[in-house]
């Protein structure tokens, strides 16, 4: 009617002028932020308006608070902490691991000066950036060499390209793992060149299967850590040890995409042993790679190490430039693996394997400071606490099952004050957009925060952003 759409104009006509907006915002914030906040807003409004979803257009000044709220969101970092109370420790969505404070130091040192990266100060010429890592790879795994590269997608990428390209590869068709993300060993093979020769069944290959795959176009034999996933029942997989006789037969390298490689046996703390990459080589793999970031608890990076005359060879594939990782990341490597040359000291400082192993009365205790600190706030939740379970996460050990405790939140009565019910779903969505943002698990409408991945200073963070937030929502609950 003609009426409706002159009052959509009235509203119209009341949005004010974008300078009027810029003139009244904060003079920090800088003029192409206010610029385009302000813009996105309006637009807001304008298309509300058309929509016949408001009625009216607010006064001035809540317009620009509105808008520098926009600018002030836009103009925090991107990238930006959380708290991860998921349980989940090598949580790759949530950055995977945390790095030990004792690098911290030489991190901002190398970060902010010049420094010897590939420049051999004895020598006074040039030389490589992998001399930094190369020696101290080879002295805690056993290896003849070493060699680093962006992540162990990539390690896996340049040794088959460098060693089987146009040649086969044969690995056990209980090995064919896809890890999240789109990485997929048999694609992976393909984009090297190299030729999948697969051999066995899902869940029995034997070392007759090899033996007989065996013929003059062989390049290699590998194994692939099954990570992420586990066949049980009436199953059978060769070890290391028989392949690597068989392999050496026919004078061909063994090769182990060991996934997470751990350099410490975690056995004594209930995670269940796995081979390290210490134990691999002994046994006779020719070649081992696996990533910086899974259980080493270092930076995001491939390590591959092994045989000499193979290292060198990757080393020198012109995809290795391509591959090569940044200084930060090898400052932090170089950091990470000198704390490993005393083992239990690895266990306490780096923050996977501490988180992975630290005892149950020690998250209890965490989860009660948490349950305090919520209760007093008074909140229309029923609080608890929990028994739970933690994940070692990464795509390792799937069957690990880690005891944990954890504090949920439950919907609670109705308060006297008669503020209406918060569901759990709308808390979650609120502590995501806390700062830090927190992120928790939901399991039947039930918040659960499980105290193991959560860092003792953050503790009061989460009572505070959880309080702020249930303030928050009941006050727009209340204007609805
Ligand atoms: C995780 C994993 C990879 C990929 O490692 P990134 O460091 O994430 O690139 C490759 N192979 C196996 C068996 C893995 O578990």
């Amino acid at each position: 009617m003609a009426s409706s759409s002159d009052s959509i104009q009235d509203i119209l006509r009341k949005l004010p002028k974008m300078d009027r907006l810029l003139a009244e915002m904060p003079d920090e914030i800088p003029h192409g932020v206010k610029l385009s906040a302000c813009r996105y807003m309006l637009e807001t409004l304008r298309s509300q308006a058309l929509a016949g979803k408001v009625v009216d257009i607010p006064p001035l000044d809540e317009l620009v608070l509105r808008a520098t709220e926009l600018a002030f969101q836009r103009l925090r970092p991107s990238l930006r902490p959380v708290i991860n109370a998921t349980g989940v420790v090598i949580h790759t969505n949530l950055g995977r691991s945390l790095l030990p404070e004792e690098i911290f130091q030489t991190l901002t040192e190398i970060a902010g000066r010049y420094s010897n990266l590939e420049y051999n100060l004895q020598a006074g010429e040039r030389g490589s950036r992998y001399s930094h890592v190369e020696g101290i790879l080879r002295e805690l795994t056993g290896a003849e060499s070493a060699l680093v590269v962006n992540n162990n997608a990539a390690a896996v990428l340049i040794t088959l390209e460098t060693l089987a390209r146009g040649k086969e590869v044969v690995v056990s068709r209980g090995e064919l793992v896809e890890i999240g993300g789109s990485f997929r060993i048999p694609d992976v093979m393909a984009r090297s060149g190299a030729v999948l020769r697969e051999v066995g069944a899902t869940n029995r290959t034997h070392l007759k299967d090899y033996a007989m795959a065996i013929g003059e176009h062989t390049a290699l034999l590998m194994k692939v850590h099954q990570s992420n996933f586990s066949i049980v029942g009436f199953t059978k997989s060769v070890s290391v040890k028989e392949l690597s006789v068989l392999a050496h037969e026919h004078n061909l390298p063994l090769y182990e995409d060991l996934g997470s490689g751990n350099l410490v046996d975690l056995g004594a703390f209930g995670i269940v042993h796995e081979p390290t990459v210490q134990e691999t080589m002994e046994a006779g793999a020719d070649l081992v790679s696996f990533s910086g970031d899974k259980l080493l608890g270092g930076p995001q990076a491939g390590i591959i190490v092994g045989r000499r005359n193979l290292v060198d060879r990757i080393k020198r594939n012109p995809l290795n430039r391509a591959l090569r990782i940044d200084k930060l990341t090898l400052a932090t490597l170089e950091g990470v693996l000198r704390i490993y040359r005393e083992p239990e000291r690895a266990i306490k400082t780096i923050p996977t394997l501490h988180m992975l192993t630290t005892p149950i009365e020690e998250v209890r205790r965490k989860a009660e400071r948490l349950f305090k600190r919520l209760h007093s706030l008074d909140l229309p939740f029923d609080l608890e606490i929990i028994n739970t379970v933690s994940r070692v996460g990464g795509g390792a050990m799937p069957l690990q099952r880690i005891d944990s405790f954890a504090v949920s939140l439950e919907a609670g009565e109705t308060r006297p004050s008669g503020s209406p019910r918060i569901s759990t779903s709308r808390l979650e969505k609120a502590l995501r957009q806390n700062e830090p943002a927190i992120i928790v698990r939901m399991e039947d409408e039930k918040i659960i925060m499980d105290l193991r991945t959560v860092q003792d200073n953050e503790i009061p963070m989460i009572a505070d952003g959880i309080g702020m937030a249930v303030t928050r929502l009941e006050k727009t609950t209340h204007g609805n």
